[in-house]
């Protein structure tokens, strides 16, 4: 998938990839791998079509996991002990060997996978969409434990996954936990769900966490259909902070742009000002 993405710098100027044929459940394996056109395999890697893969992506994306990775390393090697990596594109839609949902590589699992060399270490991700990539990436391992809030499945993409019976594999098995949301949650209730995964998350003892944090559970933003306040982003960010261990932040998704940078901004403050 990687070389793929590579490949594609070779797209002309103004030239784009977009992802609109896909290999079918039965279709034999052998055949789906290799359209003759080596641009048109983007539907054997990506799942849906969201994106559009331009001679630019490679970079683009890479330089994505350079941002999450400086700021896994600040940590690891206890320069900082909380670090926001403004990571674009976003990556917990990118599984190991597929992408999808605007994002090309796993900007959050590249650090946490970094970061598990030292300890077991925890993902809490608060976007409002499921990351299935991060859940697939860490599925069968025990020491990256997966915590997601998001919008149920049953109504909210990525469709297939999020569910709360997706609780791991093998090793993995009970270290991968799915809070799907109803619809219409604000902040008193965000609070309680998000204070019963950091339970979880502090009886797996973690060295340090990562927040994969979507800005799309604000209110406005038009891709969710729960709503947080903007100030709700600054108490998000304490919360984590007081967990007393090391904090990676990395940014997921986000649609509402006229508050973008507000909410944003409030949780990178809180994380600057927190003891
Ligand atoms: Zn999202």
């Amino acid at each position: 998938m990687v070389d793929y993405i590579k490949s594609c710098e070779e797209l002309k100027e103004g030239e784009s990839v977009f992802p609109h044929v896909f290999p079918y459940r039965d279709f034999t394996p052998e055949f789906s791998a290799h359209p003759r056109i080596n641009f048109k395999k983007a539907g054997y890697y990506c799942f849906d079509v969201g994106i559009e893969i331009d001679k630019d992506t490679f970079t683009a994306a890479k330089a994505s996991v350079d941002v999450s990775m400086t700021g896994a390393q600040l940590i690891r090697d206890g320069k900082e002990t909380r670090v926001f990596s403004l990571c674009r594109p976003p990556g917990h839609h990118a599984g190991y060997d597929h992408f999808g949902g605007y994002c090309i590589f796993n900007n959050a699992a590249a650090a946490a996978y970094y970061l598990s060399q030292k300890g077991n270490v925890a993902i809490v991700d608060v976007d409002f969409h499921h990351g299935n990539g991060t859940q697939g990436i860490f599925y069968e391992q025990s020491d990256v434990l997966y915590v997601s809030l998001h919008g149920n499945p049953d109504r909210s993409y990525p469709y297939f996954s999020g569910f709360a019976d997706e609780t791991g594999k093998k090793l993995g098995k009970g270290y991968n936990i799915n809070i799907p949301l109803p619809a219409g949650v604000g902040d008193d209730e965000y609070r309680k769900y998000l204070n019963g995964a950091l339970r979880k998350v502090k009886k797996y003892k973690p060295w340090a966490v990562i927040v994969s944090l979507g800005l799309d559970i604000f209110k406005g933003d038009p891709l969710s259909d729960i709503g947080v306040s903007s100030p709700f982003f600054s108490e998000i960010a304490r919360t984590f902070c007081d967990l007393g261990i090391p904090v990676l932040g990395i940014l997921e998704g986000g649609y509402d742009m006229a508050d973008l940078a507000q909410n944003g901004a409030n949780f990178i403050e809180a994380m600057a000002q927190a003891e």
